[in-house]
Order: C-alpha cells, then sequence, then structure tokens
C-alpha cells in the first residue's frame, strides 16, 4: 500500500472503527499511521453487514479515501507540458478520487488534444483518431498498447458518445479514470520532457564545441 502523503510503500497494520448501519449498509473507517511520515491515510468503507452483529460490516462493497484528499496524490504534469493540457491533467488528478467521470472525461480530452496537435491525426472522433493514431505506427509500442487499451477498458463500443464528446462526463469503467492519467503520465514524457531533454543536452554539448572553435552538431 501506498501512503497518499510521502507515497512511500508501506505494510499497512489496518486499524477499523465500525460506524454502525443505516438502510443501506454497514458503515466504517479504516486506517494506517505511515511509518514514515507519521500521518493517517484513512478511508471510508460500506458493505453488508454482519449477519450476527449487523453493526459490523462483513463484507467491503465500496472504499475511498477521505484523507488525504485526492488519495494518493498524483505528480503535477510536468513542466515542459503546454499550459492547457497540463491545467486539464492536474485537474483531472484532483478529481479522480471524488469523481472518476469526471477525471476521466478530462483524461480523455487531453488525450484527444496530444493526439490532434503533437501526433498530429485528423480530428475525428476519439476512437477513430486511436486508429489512425496506431496505424501511423509513429508512437512507440508502450503508449499504442496503452492508448488502445483506455478504448477497450472505456468500453468505446457501449458508450460511443466517450468518442464523439470526449470531455462529456458519462459512466466510467473500473479503472477507466487511473488508466487514462496513467498513458497521459507516458505521453507527456514522450512528447513535451523527452524532446525538451534532447534539446537542452544538443544545446550544452553545442556550447563546448563553440568553447573548442568546433561546429555545432547537425541539426537533427
Ligand atoms: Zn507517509
Amino acid at each position: 500500500m501506498q501512503c497518499g502523503h510521502c507515497q512511500t510503500d508501506y505494510h499497512p497494520a489496518t486499524q477499523t472503527k465500525e460506524l454502525g448501519r443505516d438502510a443501506a449498509f454497514a458503515w466504517r473507517v479504516a486506517f494506517e499511521k505511515c511509518p514514515r511520515c507519521q500521518k493517517f491515510n484513512i478511508r471510508l468503507e460500506s458493505g453488508d453487514p454482519h449477519p450476527q452483529d449487523g453493526n459490523v460490516l462483513l463484507n467491503v462493497r465500496s472504499s475511498r479515501v477521505i484523507h488525504p484528499k485526492g488519495g494518493i496524490s498524483r505528480k503535477p504534469a510536468p513542466s515542459e507540458a503546454p499550459k492547457g493540457l497540463a491545467e486539464d491533467y492536474n485537474q483531472a488528478c484532483l478529481v479522480l478520487n471524488d469523481s472518476p467521470m469526471a477525471s476521466a472525461a478530462l483524461g480523455r480530452r487531453c488525450l484527444q488534444i496530444i493526439l490532434r496537435e503533437h501526433a498530429k491525426v485528423k480530428p475525428q472522433d476519439l476512437s477513430k483518431e486511436i486508429d489512425e493514431a496506431l496505424a501511423s505506427k509513429q508512437l512507440p509500442t508502450y503508449i499504442a498498447n496503452d492508448i488502445d487499451a483506455i478504448r477497450n477498458i472505456g468500453n468505446f463500443a457501449a458508450h460511443p458518445i466517450k468518442s464523439t464528446n470526449s470531455g462529456e462526463i458519462v459512466d466510467v469503467e473500473d479503472g477507466e479514470a487511473e488508466w487514462t492519467l496513467d498513458t497521459l503520465v507516458q505521453m507527456f514524457d514522450h512528447f513535451f520532457v523527452g524532446p525538451a531533454e534532447a534539446k537542452k543536452k544538443r544545446e550544452a554539448l553545442n556550447a563546448k564545441l563553440a568553447d573548442a572553435k568546433k561546429p555545432p552538431l547537425k541539426k537533427p
């Protein structure tokens, strides 16, 4: 388990406090204190009550992180990413825990913008844009596989609106929002961070060459 404050992996000694049951479920708070940063990670759990003691939760049906806010905090978009994309991505991370639907919608919109503006696919619906990006073979295999999976995990065939209106807030499948964000991290690296680092390296080398009174590297 990963601490939502300091991102350390820790072996949790989970403690629970039963809240009792309401008309729908039994409820409890489950929490661990991170051994490294000494902060609590707290979840609110609900589910089926114990048949012998209805105030005790037996089968957890739903669990959501209530502290720290946003669950496992994700790193913000890299500074090399264009501003609008970075803002949408950061917002998608912030709302992930409270609304996976809103998070996935923002994530799909980011994906579409990157495909159109940086992978140079023709604007059409997102599913076809993914097709075109895959067919062009210009993406590294790991990213191609990841964006193909967005369509499969998100069950785009059954939810065509995800494709035709990518920013629309519609039902999500389990793990869809996280997967979309994880894929965007890879795409930020590929399209923005990697090229910026390569450019910095070339400039540093060219500066050295200039000091040595040698001609600069050929343009890539
Ligand atoms: Zn911690």
